[in-house]
């Protein structure tokens, strides 16, 4: 499954470059948009628990900072590539303005397996992550936060390490913290509900009752696990979950018609959103390949696990029966296969709108921390759904004047936005 010529990067510079062309932006201002400010490379070296040193690759990169510091993630990842770590910094610039966050673009990774490095292991990569990328991070410059297969411990140690060489208590450097250190309540549960607070409005946009309705996901992890709860809530019925099996090193999808269990499948899942296949057959889930979460006659695709996963082969694959597709991954969609998703009628909310929840939130942490003062679940909650489905709407109402797709619409507003804070700033 996995396209071994496929880079994200030349293809979000694609989309950029289509849409550039409808905006009518000038040579200038499209050659500045479509290439990152800066991009680092390093090495971290760790002294592993069995007395050996291994060198791991790490990268950040900062596409664009005029709406305000970069902010993304940080990925630990076998397969990480600088062309993906590119590609997801210049997504998160378009996510951060399509959400009208004062946030600019960046993200950051190492290549590394967390599956086979002890707690000490991590933490060293974390803090030499931080110490070789110190200068050029910070509240004011580039603020880091999870992403796949990092977590809120990471993120403390990282902050640990920035204030140790800084010298100071610097809370807005890193988010997704752990709640009561500094992070959000509500941060775990916000890219997966922003998943679905804008499926919900675009199910309502088409008058689609969302109880009832049926949904097939790829991924078990923090993105899907949360998106299925609140989908649940509002009445609609999960028949596949698919996930990765490190063991086997290949994904499984687990289907059963009646509808998952949350509960019961999250037991037996690991830390890493990995589902036990053995258990799941013995409490009635049927085992499928990786693949075969796309194939369901269902009325909703939620990809939420890797990108690249809805291309021109894979698209051919797709239910009749689909009408929706809310994309939780970053990328999930290659350009070839969106053309053919608009000629099957379907309609998308791209990823850098569905799953802004996270980053939404992470502007919440630096607010609150900024204050020194923190919300209740419930306020968080509720900012989040509000500038969530205000964006929605602006997206799908540019998209229905204009009779174009969701996801142009979405850039068409986010581009715009980041072409008009350079010029202002005098850059372009
Ligand atoms: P996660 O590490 O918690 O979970 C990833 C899930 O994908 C796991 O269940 C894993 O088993 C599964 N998976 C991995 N490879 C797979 C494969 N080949 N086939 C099927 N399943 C596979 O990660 P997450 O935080 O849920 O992130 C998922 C996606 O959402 C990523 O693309 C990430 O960039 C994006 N995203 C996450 C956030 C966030 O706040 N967590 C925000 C925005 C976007």
């Amino acid at each position: 499954m996995e396209d071994k010529s496929f880079n994200p990067f030349k293809m979000a510079q694609q989309q950029f470059d289509e849409i550039a062309e409808q905006l009518g932006l000038d040579e200038g201002t499209r050659d500045f948009l479509r290439n990152p400010r800066r991009e680092y490379h390093f090495t971290i070296p760790v002294r592993m628990d069995d007395g050996t040193t291994k060198v791991f690759k790490g990268f950040r990169v900062q596409h664009n900072d005029a709406r305000g510091p970069s902010k993304g993630g940080i990925r630990f990842h076998p397969q990480e590539t600088i062309d993906t770590v590119k590609a997801l910094a210049t997504w998160m610039t378009w996510k951060c303005a399509v959400v009208d966050i004062p946030l600019g673009g960046g993200k950051g990774g190492v290549i590394c397996d967390p599956h086979n490095l002890s707690m000490r292991e991590q933490e060293q990569i974390c803090r030499g992550w931080v110490k070789q990328i110190a200068r050029n991070i910070g509240p004011l410059q580039d603020v880091p936060a999870p992403d796949v297969m990092t977590n809120s411990q990471h993120m403390l140690w990282m902050m640990d390490e920035y204030e140790n060489i800084s010298g100071g208590k610097f809370p807005g450097m890193i988010t997704g913290k752990p709640v009561g250190m500094g992070g959000s309540l509500g941060r775990t549960e916000a890219t997966g509900y922003g998943v679905i607070y804008t499926l919900r409005e675009a199910l309502r946009s088409k008058n689609v009752d969302i109880k009832g309705t049926t949904a097939s996901f790829q991924g078990f992890g923090n993105v899907a696990q949360y998106a299925i709860e609140l989908y649940h809530k509002y009445g609609g019925k999960t028949v596949c979950v698919s996930s990765w099996d490190q063991q086997d090193q290949k994904s499984y999808s687990f289907y059963r018609e009646s509808g998952i269990n949350l509960q019961e499948l999250l037991d037996i899942t690991d830390k890493f959103g990995g589902i036990d296949k053995k258990k799941a057959k013995n409490i009635g889930y049927e085992i499928l390949s990786g693949d075969e979460w796309i194939n369901r006659e269902v009325d909703i695709l939620i990809p939420a696990a890797l990108e690249n996963q809805i291309n021109a082969q894979t698209v051919l694959n797709i239910s009749d029966k689909v009408k929706f597709i809310s994309e939780g991954a970053n990328g999930p969609t290659t350009p070839e296969a969106d053309k053919i998703l608009s000629d099957m009628g379907i309609f998308v909310i791209p990823d850098f709108l569905a799953n802004a929840g996270g980053v939404t939130c992470s502007y919440f942490e630096q607010i609150q921390g900024n204050m020194n003062f923190f919300w209740t679940k419930d306020e968080v909650i509720e900012k989040l759904d509000n500038i969530m489905t205000k964006a929605f709407y602006g997206v799908y109402e540019l998209s229905e004047k204009r009779g174009i797709f969701m996801r142009d619409a979405a850039y068409m507003i986010a581009i715009a936005r980041v072409a008009e804070a350079s010029k202002l700033r005098g850059w372009v």
